[in-house]
């Protein structure tokens, strides 16, 4: 039986909120508006996933599925070093792999689960997982067949998590929701995806800007958590509190 393992986020008061840190066997799923940090903390994890389990990490490589061209190796360095990585070697254990069609993150998914079975993967990143879906259903029509395919690529990381001892880390975007104005909330916004991402993930995490570079993570319909939240930093070293 496989022990279930907590990645650092670099953050101690966001490691509390999630138990521990994001973890394997499990979809953990940040979603919120642009620039709020979903993908600072995803090369935040590929860098502390390298760690030893003593020291929050999951002795292992990461694999980062890239689908907007967002992945910027030169910022991998800073959270290296802080973390006492030699910045190289932490850049060549992260497999970056970019796909162009959501046929494409697919395909790169299943060669992603290739790649556990013949080396250390403890990490395996999309970000973000719903956007080449809005590009390429984008008709009125087309959204049963989305929602299909959105849910079996969802199947497919659930598998590859359990399988391999994985955390899986996805990113996702808001879109307006009318319906869920209230006399509190003027312009609502809820994740994409609707019942087939909220059944998927095991762990949604809504983040939404605060000052500065603070950011505000909530666990968002959580059987396990507490619908608490916390808050972050954005630095040049990655998410700290
Ligand atoms: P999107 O939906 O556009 O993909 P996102 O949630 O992925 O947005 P991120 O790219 O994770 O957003 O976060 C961008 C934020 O990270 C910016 O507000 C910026 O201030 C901060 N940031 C990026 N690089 C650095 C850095 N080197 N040092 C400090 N802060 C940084
Ligand atoms: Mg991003």
């Amino acid at each position: 039986r496989k022990k279930v393992n907590k990645i650092t986020t670099g953050s101690a008061t966001l490691d509390q909120l999630l138990g521990g840190g994001v973890e394997s066997m499990a979809i953990t799923e940040a979603f919120g508006e642009f620039r709020t940090g979903k993908t600072q903390l995803a090369l935040t994890l590929c860098v502390t996933c390298q760690l030893p389990t003593s020291m929050g990490g999951g002795n292992g490589k990461a694999i980062y599925v890239d689908t907007e061209a967002t992945f910027r190796p030169e910022r991998i360095r800073p959270i290296a070093e802080r973390y006492g990585l030699d910045p190289d070697a932490a850049l060549d254990n992260i497999f970056v792999a970019r796909a162009y069609t959501h046929d494409h993150q697919a395909h790169l998914l299943a060669m992603a689960a290739a790649k556990m079975a013949e080396d250390q993967v403890c990490l395996l990143i999309v970000d973000s997982i719903t956007a080449l879906f809005r590009v390429d259903f984008s008709g009125r029509g087309e959204l049963a067949e989305r929602q299909q395919k959105l849910g079996k690529m969802m199947n497919c990381l659930i598998k590859t998590a359990e399988e391999f001892n994985v955390a899986v880390y996805i990113t996702n975007q808001v879109v307006a929701d009318p319906g869920g104005a209230s006399m509190f909330v003027a312009d609502p916004k809820k994740p994409i995806g609707g019942h087939v991402l909220a059944h998927a993930s095991t762990t949604r995490l809504s983040l939404r800007k605060g000052r500065g570079e603070q950011r505000i993570c909530k666990i968002y319909d959580s059987p396990s958590l507490p619908e608490s939240e916390c808050v972050f930093s954005i630095t040049e070293q990655g998410i700290a509190d």
